[in-house]
């Protein structure tokens, strides 16, 4: 096939995101960081989602139709703006060349600013997870690469300039060492997250409520350790800077002050 000149390429791609939200199956954004892409979007930034695969075989679905209209769905509660679901294996997803490449491809065509993705392993779970981590970070360098278009159906590099990690993990209950956290507020959010979750019933029938007790503590915990009522933790590979203390401290514009008196606690 003959390549398309790089001009052309550039002008058919589409409105880019400011957000890509990366996981290994449907449903793993929702749970690490669902609340955060709600409340993204609703301050009018364009997220995506990019699923590396269905998800499928799991014993609660009919097939990948089912899960792909579920994932619709839960997008859709969130407020995101694309979701594009890669045709890698589920269960035995692993970092290779050519993942790695399928991902950058797309974040090549989506242009994103901020990459979220997985951040540990899920140990007793899909090691898939792991996997999904370290295609991601290869493919947020695969981005920006000069010279090596033609792996990447001719579209032109794109350098995201941040990249943050989410966590899938309920059993931890104090903050990872050695890395940057940062707390976002769910607080409005929360209902628009566990929805967006509910969405998938496949995979979490009445014998995982559970799972909803889980997400809302945890969410609670990590809120309240930083001053709101609900919270989603993500973590950062270097200390996260700032130009603006009083905006990154107080919030937006930098909040307002607090005559003396008005607060007692
Ligand atoms: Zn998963």
């Amino acid at each position: 096939m003959e390549k398309m000149p790089m001009e052309r390429v550039s002008q058919q791609l589409p409105e880019p995101w400011d957000v890509a939200a990366v996981g290994a199956h449907p449903d793993d954004v929702e749970i690490g960081c669902g609340g955060t892409l709600a409340r993204l979007a609703e301050q009018g930034y364009r997220v995506g989602i990019i699923d590396l695969t269905d998800g499928e075989p799991t014993p609660g679905s009919s097939g990948p139709a089912q899960r792909l209209a579920e994932a619709r769905a839960a997008a859709d509660k969130l407020g995101v703006c694309q979701r594009v679901t890669l045709e890698l294996p589920n269960r035995r997803l692993f970092d290779s060349f050519e993942a790695r490449v399928q991902l950058a491809i797309e974040f090549r065509r989506w242009r994103p600013r901020l990459v979220l993705g997985l951040g540990e392993k899920t140990v007793m779970a899909s090691p898939d997870h792991w996997q999904a981590m370290q295609i991601t970070d290869a493919a947020v360098f695969y981005s920006r690469l000069c010279k090596w278009d033609d792996q990447f159906e001719s579209l032109a590099p794109h350098a995201i300039e941040a990249q943050l990690c989410y966590s899938l993990a309920f059993h931890r209950m104090e903050l990872p060492a050695g890395s940057g956290q940062i707390v976002v507020d769910i607080s409005r959010t929360l209902k628009k997250k566990l929805t967006s979750v509910r969405c998938y019933e496949t995979q979490f029938p009445p014998a995982k409520e559970y799972l909803f007790a889980r997400l809302e503590t945890s969410a609670n915990f990590l809120g309240q350790a930083a001053g709101f009522q609900a919270g989603e933790l993500l973590t950062s590979p270097r200390p996260i800077g700032t130009g603006d203390l009083m905006a990154t401290v107080f919030g937006g514009s930098g909040g307002r002050r607090v005559e003396s008196g008005e607060q007692e606690t």
